[in-house]
């Protein structure tokens, strides 16, 4: 199937845009269903008129996303950009100490661990640093190879003491991602030390979904509407899909890009034979795991606590609060007049996400609140709650192994069904991105 088939992408992402925009150049008409009534999935901001800029969670851009980076090229997006500076505090009982990704004088200084494990764990990112060209965060064609099936614990303790491993790499991955290091492979913690150092870390003006809207245009897009059936019907693909609030429509396409979650494809595509969704691609789908992730956020006072921070909790145990993120924002008082505050994220840990997703936000606020100071004792007491934000398919788990089934899958995957999404590989836009292109090269290639 080549030049004007007819597509249907389920999920309106950053990995099912990106495959729509190869589809659209290849010659073919793409619809796009999504459950939402934006897109950008996981990528999208919420907006609030009450704030200005009037954007709330978003997404950072490193200057390493090769993809994304040839996207704000082409779509001319680079005055969109603002720079953020690189700056982690790591917390320690409440004491925070500033360790920035790229400063080795910043590591040098950093006190949460002896000089010893800075010097280590200096030697151990400069080694990875020179192998770059072998590890990616994005793209599991070049994991697989280096994944040993040891996780990212075992590959800290190699090379740095516990207390070295605790305070320096766990924060700026479980900070970052929530997942354990103990649950992920070796390979992630190894990309990210070759890659993060001396990077540029930029966000969207306006929310980083601009790059899935520029990417979808030309393709016919059903927003509000969720998936509900897949069925092969004479080798055609039948798409059942739910208005939000409407009758189900049913429509037919020549074949299907599934950019969900994992779970939530394994359930599309249950119902398929398995010479069209095989034993590797299913088992590969059926046992993703995810963080979810519940992001909190207050209103404090410009000056209350730095601004442009991520402040993450050290330390091996999973805490209560995971992470807090700051960004300036002005506020309209009751006299029209623009006041400076902080917008403040903040990211329960594991437990707590796990039993807070799902409940209503007066018990979210509740729950978190009295929280605020186990991670920055200096929060402050009148900080007001402002919106929260769920995501039950947080973050894909890389699990050790897992680049291995990645790779099996995705150079077995063709037409008429075929998947995308971060879960190839690890959870950034920039793996999303690579592997919509991927998904859609295997519809367009004949064989
Ligand atoms: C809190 C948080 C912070 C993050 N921060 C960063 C960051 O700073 N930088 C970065 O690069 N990455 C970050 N990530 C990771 C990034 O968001 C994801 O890796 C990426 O957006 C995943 O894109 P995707 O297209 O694979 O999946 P998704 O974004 O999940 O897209 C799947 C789409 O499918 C839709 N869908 C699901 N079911 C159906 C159905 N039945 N019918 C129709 N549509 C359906 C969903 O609504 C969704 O729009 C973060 C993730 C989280 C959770």
């Amino acid at each position: 199937m080549s030049g004007g088939a007819r597509t249907a992408i389920i999920g309106g992402g950053m990995a099912g845009c990106a495959a729509a925009k190869e589809l659209i150049t290849a010659g073919r008409e793409v619809v796009i269903f999504e459950t939402a009534d934006g897109l950008g999935g996981r990528a999208r901001s919420w907006h609030s008129p009450e704030i200005e800029p009037d954007v709330g969670i978003n997404l950072m851009y490193v200057s390493f996303y090769q993809l994304m980076s040839e996207h704000i090229r082409e779509y001319g997006l680079s005055d969109e950009l603002v720079q953020l500076s690189s700056d982690v505090f790591v917390v320690d009982n409440g004491v925070p100490v500033s360790l920035s990704s790229d400063s080795p004088r910043s590591l040098l200084s950093y006190k949460h661990v002896s000089l010893k494990d800075r010097f280590s764990f200096l030697f151990t990112t400069l080694r990875e640093v020179r192998r770059r060209n072998e590890l990616s965060l994005f793209d599991p064609i070049m994991s697989a190879p280096l994944d040993d099936g040891s996780t990212a614990a075992e590959y800290g303790y190699r090379h740095v003491s516990r207390r070295g491993f605790d305070f320096l790499l766990r924060p700026q991955i479980e900070g970052f991602w929530n997942f354990a290091c103990e649950d992920i492979s070796a390979v992630h913690a190894r990309a990210l030390l070759a890659w993060m150092g001396g990077s540029g870390f930029y966000v969207f003006r306006g929310g980083m979904e601009i790059i899935a809207e520029k990417n979808a245009e030309g393709a016919d897009l059903r927003l509000s509407h969720q998936v509900t059936d897949l069925r092969l019907v004479d080798g055609k693909v039948r798409v059942t899909a739910l208005h939000t609030e409407g009758e189900p429509v049913t429509e037919t396409f020549d074949d299907v890009l599934i950019a969900t979650p994992a779970p939530i494809a394994a359930k599309l595509t249950a119902a398929m034979p398995p010479d069209v969704v095989g034993s590797t691609a299913r088992k590969f789908l059926e046992t993703q795991e995810y963080e979810p992730a519940l992001s909190v956020s207050y209103l404090v006072d410009a000056g209350s606590m730095p601004a442009e921070a991520h402040i993450v909790a050290g330390g091996p145990d999973d805490p209560p609060l995971r992470n807090m993120i700051t960004h300036p924002r002005q506020v309209r008082d009751a006299h029209g007049g623009l006041v400076d505050k902080l917008l403040v994220f903040t990211y329960p840990g594991r437990a707590n996400t796990r039993r807070l997703i799902g409940r209503t936000e007066e018990e979210q606020f509740a729950a978190v609140t009295p929280l605020l100071t186990t991670l920055w004792p200096d929060f402050p007491t009148d900080a007001q709650p402002f919106r929260i934000a769920e995501r039950p398919y947080g973050f894909p788990i890389p699990a050790p192994g897992r680049y291995h089934q990645a790779v099996q899958v995705m150079r077995q995957q063709g037409a008429p069904v075929v998947f995308a999404g971060d879960y190839f590989n690890a959870p950034t836009t920039e793996a999303a991105l690579l592997s919509g292109v991927r998904a859609a090269a295997a519809l367009t290639t004949v064989s």
